[in-house]
């Protein structure tokens, strides 16, 4: 029986992976990976790895979890070195948890090889810091992504609060967002950014108040982030990549 590594790759920018990540990678004998931010990653590999895509180009879902999980445990059967190959961090919204879960009850070992998440990187390279002395002292990460049936997830009550809120997978669901914001109090005029591609050479960030953001950014490709908060007004000042 192999191993599993749970890799996180990063936000994009091929050299935003780790050094053990890029190792693994290049050891790795299969390599099962989703939709990433940069899939030239999967350049480094060795010759004879064996790559298992688990996304499906079309609609942007990927297999049910389920599939995947078996996917990997199946791999583990066949192969020494197993890298699960995921965007940004595994355990932030990376679903890394559920596959570890997975492969501990069938006696499979595995590592977690964290990696750079999108929900800081992301910001850091529009010049957004996450946290800023005398500005906000804190940030939460939230997913973006829920349905309209049923009760929210989200705890919205919460965001009454001056810390940074990013929302990941939302940029479909800006127009509820923001909508929801000013419901909880929050001033129109509350700045708010969406960057997409962040970390890559298309990187574009759009910054404006949860009333015109959505008209401004609504057409931005993905993958896109949401950042909420004062800390946005610092890009006036903090802007490095895209300038
Ligand atoms: N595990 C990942 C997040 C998975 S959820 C991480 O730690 O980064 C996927 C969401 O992450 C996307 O919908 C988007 O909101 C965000 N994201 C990932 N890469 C991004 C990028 N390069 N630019 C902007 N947003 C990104």
């Amino acid at each position: 029986m192999g191993k599993v590594y749970l890799t996180g790759a990063g936000p994009g920018d091929l050299e935003l992976i780790t050094v053990k990540a890029l190792r693994l990678v290049r050891e790795a004998d299969i390599i099962i990976y989703d939709r990433l931010a940069n899939p030239d990653i999967l350049k480094e590999a060795k010759s004879g790895c064996e790559f298992v895509y688990v996304g499906k180009e079309d609609s942007h879902h990927t297999l049910p979890q389920e599939e995947i999980n078996e996917v990997i445990y199946q791999a583990a059967l066949k192969h020494e070195r197993v890298v699960r190959l995921k965007g940004g961090d595994p355990f932030v919204f990376g679903r890394g948890g559920e596959e570890g879960i997975y492969l501990h009850q069938r006696g499979i070992a595995f590592e977690i090889i964290p990696g750079i998440t999108s929900a800081i990187s992301v910001p850091a390279y529009a010049g957004i810091p996450v946290t800023h002395r005398g500005v906000t002292a804190s940030f939460r990460v939230v997913t973006g992504h829920e349905s309209d049936k049923g009760e929210s997830q989200i705890p919205w009550e919460n965001f009454k609060t001056d810390d940074t809120i990013v929302f990941l997978m939302g940029l479909h669901r800006l127009k509820k967002i923001t909508a929801k914001l000013i419901e909880i109090g929050k001033p129109k005029n509350h700045p708010i950014a969406v960057i997409s591609r962040g970390t890559t050479p298309e990187e574009k960030t759009v910054v404006g108040t949860l009333e015109d953001i959505y008209a401004k950014a609504k057409d931005l490709p993905t993958p896109a982030l949401i950042i909420v908060g004062e800390v946005v007004k610092l890009r006036e000042e903090l802007s490095w990549f895209e300038s």
